[in-house]
Formats: C-alpha cells, structure tokens, sequence
C-alpha cells in the first residue's frame, strides 16, 4: 500500500510540506524510544460534505495521551481540527483516514520530552479489517498492564503490544487477536474494542484495561438510543466462547462482525445480529443519514 505520492501534502509544524520532503529526526526519542502519541480518525464524503467523524474528541484524546506521558502540547485543538479539513480539501481527498502523531524531538536521554513536532497525514484506507465476517483467536500476548502504562493513552511504542498479538493471530491463520488482561479477562482486539452479545444482551469490558475507544462509546450510545440492555463487565474466555455473536469496533475497522473466535463459529447469522442493527445505525451516524443529536 502506498501511503503518499510526490504531490501529498502532510501538515507539519504549522505548514503544509510535502511528504516526499519532510524529514525525520534520526536523533529524536519517537524513533529510539517510541516516545509519541497519535490518532487515528476518519472522514466520510456524507450529504453535509466532507465531515470527520468526532474530530475534536479524538484532538482531545491526543492532547491527554501527551499530558500522560509528559510531552509537551502546545497546540489549539480547534485549530488542528480546521488544518486537517484544510489537509482534506489539499490533498483532494473527501474520505480519509487520518493520522495526527505527536513526535518527540532529539534527546538520548530516558527523560521526558521538551518539545515536540505535531504531524498530520492523511490517506485514501478503506475498513481496516475489510468487510468480511471475521476469524479472530486469543492469543498469548497480555494486554499492557496499566500499571506498567498509561494504558488509555495512544502512545507509539506500546503499539508494539499490538503488533506482537496481531502477527501471532496472522500466523495462526486467522485474521486478528484478543488480548487477555492481567487477570486473565478478555480485554479487546490488537486496536478494536470488542462487544459480544447473549441472550438479547449486549456486553463490553470496563475501561479499566481497555482502551476507552470512541467507536465504542458511540456503540453505547446507539445501544442506549435503540434500547438494548448494554453491561459493561469483565468478559471471562468462556463468556465470549459462549456468546451469540460478537463484533470489534474502531475508527480504522468501523463496525465488523465476527464469524469464529478460536475453535468456535457462532451460529447466529449476522445479519440477525443486535451487532449487525448497531453496524447499520453506526454507518448511518458517521454519513449524518441521521439526526446526530438525537443519536448522541
Ligand atoms: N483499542 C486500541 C488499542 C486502539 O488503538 C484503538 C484505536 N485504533 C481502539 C481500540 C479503537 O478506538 P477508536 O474507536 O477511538 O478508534
């Protein structure tokens, strides 16, 4: 997948440069040490134009993922919201993915950064699980303990955990992993929160290890909008063995319906799924088919 051409536009430091030309820090912390924050949002091409779906929530979360880890932000979240509509509008894209990264700057000391680079990127990406029902396993990488991480953050480096889990997944044969906590629940997908649904009932983990996902609490909401009872409690391995059905949701994924974790295929079709009604108002939502105050 090519990410940008000679004519691509990123935002860095206040301008838009090419991203052929922009350079890298070799001497900067987010290299060595994986010392950055980042995000990840998208836009739809809906009836009101181009609209990014919850910009300033996912500016928001930026801005606390730097406060947690102690970089420095420095910048107007009102104002990256309207560059990045300018970045769109630039680099002629009407929906995108979008990723602001925080960069930490030179410094080979393991001490807390001073100043730092705000980049935004943007590019053409569709479902980032594709659009088919998924086969998904639990595997042996641990969810980062949040005593070790801040782990409601969108920090660089602990992506390498996500990395480590999905790959395990991929080489099993299936098409992505679930993290168990420390405690043995299951927490999430490598970067989808996950939902599973008995008996009418729909079911989440609580944010305590997992990572306080937008798309997830816009499921909520939809689940409290159309009245399906939503619990929101540690999900033991035989709780999702034992499900109905069961999706992930994330701003990269969108909504994804799941056809087997490990050895066992739901036999639910999804269609019939609460999953799949949630899928459906979800996509409503994001293309603003819908009233969005009435939804939110
Ligand atoms: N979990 C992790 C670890 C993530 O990185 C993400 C974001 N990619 C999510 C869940 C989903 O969060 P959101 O709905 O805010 O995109």
């Amino acid at each position: 997948m090519q990410y940008y051409n000679d004519e691509t536009l990123i935002y860095l430091e206040g301008s838009f440069v090419k991203a052929s030309s922009a350079g890298v820090d070799l001497y900067g912390q987010a290299l060595h040490y994986g010392y950055g924050a980042f995000e990840g949002l998208r836009a739809y091409n809906t009836h009101n134009g181009t609209r990014i779906f919850k910009a300033e929530e996912h500016f928001d979360r930026l801005q606390k993922s730097c406060e947690a880890i102690s970089i420095p932000y420095i910048w107007d979240n009102r104002e990256l919201v309207e560059r990045t509509y300018e970045l769109l509008s630039l680099n002629n894209l009407r929906e995108a993915y979008i990723r602001p990264l925080v960069i930490a700057g030179s410094n080979m000391h393991l001490t807390s950064a001073t100043h730092a680079k705000m980049l935004i990127a943007a590019w053409e990406w569709g479902p980032y699980l594709g659009q088919n029902l998924l086969r998904v396993c639990i595997t042996n990488i641990q969810r980062p303990s949040p005593k070790a991480f801040p782990v409601e953050s969108k920090i660089s480096g602990q992506y390498i955990n996500s990395i480590l889990a999905s790959t395990e997944a991929i080489k099993k044969g299936f098409d992505e992993a679930l993290l168990l906590d420390q405690e043995g629940f299951v927490a999430q997908a490598s970067s989808e929160n996950l939902f599973i649904e008995k008996d009418y009932k729909i079911y989440t983990a609580p944010l305590k290890t997992v990572f306080p996902g937008i798309t997830r609490s816009a499921v909520i909401n939809i689940c409290k909008k159309l009245n399906f009872e939503l619990i929101e409690r540690p999900l033991t391995i035989q709780d999702v063995y034992e499900a109905d059905s069961a999706f992930l949701c994330g701003t990269a994924a969108e909504i994804i319906g799941i056809k087997q974790i490990d050895h066992i295929i739901f036999k639910e079709d999804w269609e019939h799924t609460i999953g799949a009604s949630i899928q459906r108002r979800y996509k409503n939502l994001v293309l603003e088919n819908e009233n969005y105050e009435v939804i939110i």
